[in-house]
């Protein structure tokens, strides 16, 4: 795919889990095969932001509990330890990798409290999902850059669903 003028391919920012990076909470991965074709191909960057904002990998799971509109999103793991401080450390230094990279959009696992675009869980750790966005997605899109997830691939890239 070519970005707006047709003369360059588009760049994306991936969470590094969906490139094969044993980067998530319990320290497995969700490789897309789609996805580490767009690494190979030298159009995607893998991040991790939940890494880059100095958690360490496995670490207790984290999701965004309810606060008031307008402020910055609220992190605790499920021990209830605040992780605001990376999380959202972690989505600046992201954003900063992106832009370098001259990412246009991003491909991102659904439903992690970063990464989630569209749906998150709710703060109780009970399963249950609720509208809104990860912290790293959400500062991804204040940035203008476009936010898809995993499931949303095999049509950015014209395919059919595998
Ligand atoms: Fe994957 Fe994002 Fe979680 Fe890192 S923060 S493990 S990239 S979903």
């Amino acid at each position: 795919m070519n970005d707006s003028s047709g003369q360059r391919p588009v760049r994306y920012v991936v969470s590094a889990c969906l490139a094969g990076v044993h980067s998530r909470y319990n320290g497995d991965r969700k490789a897309v095969e789609a996805v580490v074709a767009l690494i190979r191909q030298g159009v995607a960057l893998p991040v991790c932001p939940e890494q880059l904002g100095g958690l360490p990998t496995p670490r207790p799971p984290c999701e965004i509990v309810p606060g008031a509109p307008g402020c910055p999103a609220r992190v605790v793991n499920r021990l209830g330890v605040d992780q605001s401080a990376e999380f959202h450390l972690g989505a600046r230094e992201g954003v900063r990798l992106a832009e370098l990279f001259g990412a246009t959009r991003a491909v991102l696992k659904a439903g992690s409290p970063s990464c989630g675009s569209g749906q998150i869980y709710d703060g109780t750790f009970s399963g249950r999902r609720v509208p809104g966005d990860g912290v790293f997605a959400a500062a991804l899109k204040a940035a203008g850059i476009d936010v898809l997830t995993e499931d949303d691939l095999p049509r950015e890239l014209g395919e059919s669903p595998q």
